[in-house]
């Protein structure tokens, strides 16, 4: 367990909050602006790290706060190259995070809550309670910690990052994006918002919200069902934000934004493998330039959801495909150690 420390949290401060506090000290403002870069360009885990500044100022930070930090306790490797990490908070909380490599990319998955609150009857992480929120740094921390194994297993630079690990982003929309502009700030991680999506069960009010900011990452909607009979079974959400308001969001969104969205969804024998279902998603693709992503099951035990045969797969990718609908089938990586979509639910 990590301990706790009754200081402030350094990273909570603003850059002009840090030079406010650097002037009231007497301190020139540069300093202000070294300390900022060495917390998140440089992501230092503590004051003696600091090293162009005097020792007397750094036992001064000392004093005044801590820096809390995220600790990467456990890692599993799957025979498929995938990293799982099992992320200790400060207050001893734990969530998972996910590096992914194919050819070409590595991809971060990250969490954005402790638990989730959503209830996705699919899910592993849904039957863990929300505990909490994610704050700003705990989110940017689990991307510096992969991207420092990606150099050290693969000697190659982090690519992307998605937002699928646990939570629902856009109910902690605040902190996720203030994490994304460090991410993307030249003084942050200096990545680029395209390389970076952001994948949600859809809550139409801040898909709207979203727009209205003009943010720059991309959108993922987990859809699994175009038809609200179903989609509410299986995902709780649907009741209070039903597919008509969705599809009016998403409208909102790219005659704001003009980026396509992606529409994750998996095929289950018995509740969605019919050409009715394919049919209501093809019209629901229709809404806004969109393209499709068909994902593995993964099961989470009780065999409840199985995934369809292969034929029904084919019959969606026909469908859509015949009617100019980007689509993809998308393997599941990392299934031996618990890590692909949905399988995160904090068993180590
Ligand atoms: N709350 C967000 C992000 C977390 S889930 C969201 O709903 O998008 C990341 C993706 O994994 C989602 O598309 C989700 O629907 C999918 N998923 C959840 N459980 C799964 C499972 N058992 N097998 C395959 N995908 C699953």
């Amino acid at each position: 367990m990590v301990e706790a420390s009754s200081k402030r949290d350094i990273r909570k401060l603003k850059l002009d909050e840090l030079k406010e506090f650097f002037a009231q000290q007497g301190e020139k403002s540069f300093r202000a602006q070294q300390v900022y870069e060495w917390l998140w360009n440089k992501s230092a885990k503590s004051f003696d790290q600091m090293t162009n500044l005097s020792i007397s100022l750094r036992d001064m930070l000392k004093e005044n706060f801590t820096i809390n930090h995220i600790k990467v306790d456990h890692m599993q490797r799957s025979a498929d190259g995938t990293i799982k990490n099992a992320v200790t908070l400060y207050d001893g909380m734990v969530v998972e995070s996910v590096l992914i490599p194919t050819e070409k990319r590595i991809t971060a998955c990250v969490s954005s809550q402790v638990g989730c609150s959503l209830a996705c009857k699919f899910c592993a992480t849904a039957r863990l309670k929300r505990q909490r929120n994610l704050s700003p740094d705990e989110i940017y921390d689990q991307v510096v910690a992969i991207r420092d194994q990606a150099e050290l297993f693969f000697g190659r630079p982090l690519t992307n990052i998605v937002f699928m690990g646990m939570g629902e982003p856009l109910l902690n929309y605040a902190n996720v994006v203030s994490a994304i502009e460090k991410i993307t700030d030249q003084k942050g991680l200096n990545m680029a918002s395209k390389r970076i999506t952001v994948s949600t069960v859809g809550i139409a009010k801040m898909i709207v919200k979203m727009a209205d900011d003009d943010v720059k990452f991309n959108l993922a909607v987990s859809l699994h069902a175009a038809l609200d009979k179903t989609r509410s079974a299986i995902m709780p959400i649907n009741e209070t934000n039903p597919l008509h308001d969705l599809g009016k969001a998403l409208q909102y969104w790219y005659q704001k934004t003009k980026k396509k969205v992606t529409y994750e969804y998996v095929v289950w024998k018995g509740i969605n493998d019919t050409e009715e279902h394919a049919t209501a998603l093809l019209k629901f693709c229709k809404i806004v330039p969109s393209k499709v992503n068909l994902i593995e099951y993964n099961p989470i035990d009780d065999g409840e959801f199985q995934q369809a045969p292969e034929a029904a797969l084919n019959m969606y990718m026909d469908m859509l495909e015949r009617n100019g609908i980007t689509t993809r089938i998308r393997k599941s990586r990392g299934k031996d150690i618990d890590a692909a979509c949905g399988q995160l639910a904090n068993k180590t």
